[in-house]
């Protein structure tokens, strides 16, 4: 057999010849990205990993404060904040605009921005289910996420490069059943095919197309839902109108959630983190993974492989 081929430090961190690490480099050095949704939680995760590896990141978010807030904590030189409803098309198509208008191409679209919907057992359930519920999720999950590959593929098929990187964040509830509202299931399961279709027609312009399904993060999403559970379970009226205002979750709360996902989960010691997905995102954009397409990664310490959670 040939020799063992040396590692490249370049790839893989480490210096081979003595085993000592090597400083990281940057993986997106030169690139630009969207991230819808980047204003909190995950989204806020990809863009502050993608601006560490050297990324120029457009955040696309319907809540300005809080987008505003972190493109200035993280330098507007290298990160700007657009206003965008994901479902609504004209808001997309300004997004990417504005993204090559400011730094000059575009590389990465990152369609992450979600919602889960409401969480009262009458709202879960598939004999009483809202449809104007129902829409409104489908809206910003699974159209949200076909116009920003539309809108996106259209700006890096027009580029001479005619290369790009798109990455939605679906979710183990777009493996498996059982997992959110009906809604939320299929508008995962909608992003998953949607990525499979898309990477079959967008692989000729040399475009990838992938996505990632991570387990429970406790972010504003998940501890909201959890909040509209329990005070559903405990109300007289369990079809109360909740409020759907997602307020900033407690540490206690933060803690509490990771504890709940962590005994789910196969993976015993780390606790996923909204890094742990980010770290996918990053994988995905960068040229490390640039055979993947079509490919749903999924995160989540192993919990889709057994029936630990629905069993
Ligand atoms: P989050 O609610 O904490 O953050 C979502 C962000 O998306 C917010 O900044 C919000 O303002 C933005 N957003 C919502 N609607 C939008 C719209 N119409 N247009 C643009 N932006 C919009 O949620 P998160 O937990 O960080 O979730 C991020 C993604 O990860 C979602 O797609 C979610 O479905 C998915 N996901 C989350 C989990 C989890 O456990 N947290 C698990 C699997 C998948």
């Amino acid at each position: 057999l040939p020799d063992k081929p040396a590692m490249s430090p370049s790839l893989h961190g480490w210096d081979s010849a003595n085993g000592a690490p090597t400083p990281m480099p940057k993986r997106l050095e030169g690139k630009v990205a969207i991230v819808t949704g980047g204003a909190r939680g995950i989204g806020e995760a990809i863009v502050r990993l993608f601006v560490k590896h050297g990324a120029k990141v457009v955040i696309a978010d319907i809540d300005d404060a809080a987008g505003e807030a972190l493109a200035a904590a993280l330098g507007t030189h290298h990160v700007a904040f657009v206003r965008c409803d994901v479902s609504v098309e004209e808001d997309v198509e300004r997004a990417v605009e504005r993204a090559v208008a400011r730094y000059g191409r575009l590389d990465v679209l990152c369609n992450n921005a979600g919602v889960l919907g409401r969480q009262t057992r009458a709202a879960k359930s598939i004999l009483s289910f809202d449809a104007g519920e129902f829409d409104r999720v489908l809206r910003v999950n699974a159209l949200g996420a076909a116009l920003g590959m539309k809108h996106a593929a259209r700006a890096m098929t027009s580029s001479p490069r005619r290369a790009g990187s798109i990455i939605s964040v679906a979710s183990v509830a777009g493996v498996l059943g059982g997992l959110g509202p009906h809604a939320y299931t299929a508008s995962k399961h909608a992003i998953v095919g949607l990525t499979k279709n898309a990477a079959c027609e967008l692989g000729a312009h040399g475009i990838r197309v992938n996505c990632i399904s991570p387990f429970g993060v406790a972010t504003p999403m998940l501890i909201n839902a959890w909040r509209q559970g329990h005070d559903a379970a405990t109300a007289d009226d369990a079809d109360a109108d909740i409020d759907l205002d997602i307020a900033v979750p407690s540490d206690g709360e933060v803690e509490k959630m990771e504890e709940v996902v962590r005994g789910l989960a196969n993976l015993k010691g780390p606790t996923l983190r909204p890094r742990d997905i980010a770290e996918a995102a990053l994988f995905l954009a960068s040229d490390e993974s640039r055979y993947i397409s079509g490919h749903n990664l999924v995160v989540d310490g192993g919990v889709t492989t057994s029936r630990n959670l629905i069993g």
